[in-house]
């Protein structure tokens, strides 16, 4: 059995193929540019081609796609894609999981696309294309929002005016709930029971922490949006509000301008003046630079906030993940957090955390709480949702 697991965006569209028999990647790729000019990559069995083509929407770019995996010999005929789960990211609290698509499930998607405009309508732009492109085929939606539905009301509210929350749905509804899922079922995995108490630190371009019980999400770093939380590449992360009217007069600026520099113009890119990318800001904290140290300070000091606002949430903690680009990948980021939570008891292995991109504990024997380094895959879970669902129908 094979499903396609896509993840839309306004001008892009990928794609990871995936044979449910052994969860191998059979292909994945990108289409990028749509509405503009159009471009696209598909790597399959080690190799990578490339093409540039007009794609004037999203049903040109995923007919195309259809077309290569035949031409390019992936699969035989498309019968064998028996399912697309689709990346949605704001679910509201309308969706709780995840679900098959039908016509009652795109009229409350449309109903709560205002609340993340620059990306459910494009998530639905690729529902749309793939029902028409392959009508015979199920289509799940997979939301970001839905694995931290489980967060009580005194968690999710602001302590803003009731009415806000009961009259436009002012609350805190977190992301990347996908991935903490991934992190969670993996922990359970590795310590073969579904009892245990985690935080989830899914640190990447975008940024949040999760605390975790029995497998449900207790609280998380994001909020209304993507925008809370701890810093990010680009994002500020929290911030208080009353900042924005002088900043505002300031630069001339409405309140979309500055809520775009809030969200791309901020974080390790804003502060160190350097680069949004780790990688880049590790080469100038290295070298002594006094910006990249600061900002350096500041990130890791923003994820272990919330680490320890976690641990005293969970009342302990069995696990700290890292997962995610900068979580999987910097040991030096994963040393410097944990060396800020050694009153905890927590302790690293240094030769164990020199690992990028793999699952490891990463913490000594001795430790309070064990530290994994476990590698996301939101694509392989929005893959396996849909099985399920598609068993199940
Ligand atoms: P993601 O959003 O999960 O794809 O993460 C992307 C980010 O991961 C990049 O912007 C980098 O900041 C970071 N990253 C990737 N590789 C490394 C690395 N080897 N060391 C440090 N950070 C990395």
């Amino acid at each position: 059995m094979k499903i396609i697991s896509i993840n839309a965006g306004s001008s892009s569209l990928k794609f990871s193929l995936i044979n449910m028999e052994n969860e191998n990647v059979i292909a994945n790729g990108v289409f990028e540019r749509i509405g503009i000019d159009g471009k696209y990559t598909i790597k399959f069995n080690g190799q990578k081609y490339e093409k540039e083509e007009q794609l004037n929407n999203h049903n040109d770019a995923v007919n195309i796609l259809l077309k290569e995996l035949i031409n390019l010999k992936i699969v035989n005929t498309l019968d064998e894609i028996e399912g697309v789960g689709h990346r949605v990211v704001q679910g509201k609290d309308i969706f709780d999981k995840t679900v098959i698509v039908d016509d009652e499930v795109m009229k409350k998607l449309d109903s709560i696309k205002h609340f993340a405009p620059l990306h459910n309508p494009a998530n639905m732009l690729g529902i749309e294309a793939f029902k028409k492109a392959l009508p015979n085929v199920p289509n799940t939606v997979v939301f970001d929002t839905a694995f931290h539905q489980t967060m009580n009301k005194e968690t999710y509210l602001y302590a803003v005016p009731y009415e806000w929350y009961e009259k436009y749905g002012i609350r805190k509804y977190g992301a990347h709930g996908t991935s903490h899922r991934y992190i969670t079922e993996t922990t359970a995995q590795i310590l073969n029971t579904d009892k245990f108490k985690l935080i989830s630190c899914h640190i990447g371009n975008g940024a949040s922490i999760t605390a975790i019980k029995d497998e449900k999400c207790i609280d998380t770093s994001m909020g209304f949006t993507p925008l809370a939380g701890v810093m990010m590449g680009t994002r500020s992360g929290d911030i208080d509000p009353s900042l924005l009217p002088p900043v505002m007069e300031n630069e001339n600026k409405n309140i979309d301008e500055i809520i775009n520099d809030l969200n791309k113009k901020s974080g390790v890119l804003g502060l160190s003046g350097i680069s949004s990318d780790m990688r880049d800001l590790e080469t100038a904290y290295n070298e002594g630079n006094e910006r990249a140290i600061l900002t350096m300070n500041k990130y890791v000091r923003r994820i272990t906030d919330y680490i320890a606002q976690y641990y005293v949430l969970l009342n302990g903690a069995d696990v700290i993940a890292f997962t995610a680009g900068v979580g999987e990948n910097s040991p030096l980021i994963r040393k410097l957090v944990c060396d800020n939570l050694a009153c905890l008891g927590v302790k690293i292995d240094e030769e164990k955390n020199n690992i990028r991109g793999k699952q490891a504990l990463i913490s000594t024997p001795d430790s309070k709480i064990k530290v994994y380094v476990i590698p996301t895959d939101e694509e392989l879970m929005i893959a396996r949702d849909t099985l399920s669902l598609i068993k199940n129908a």
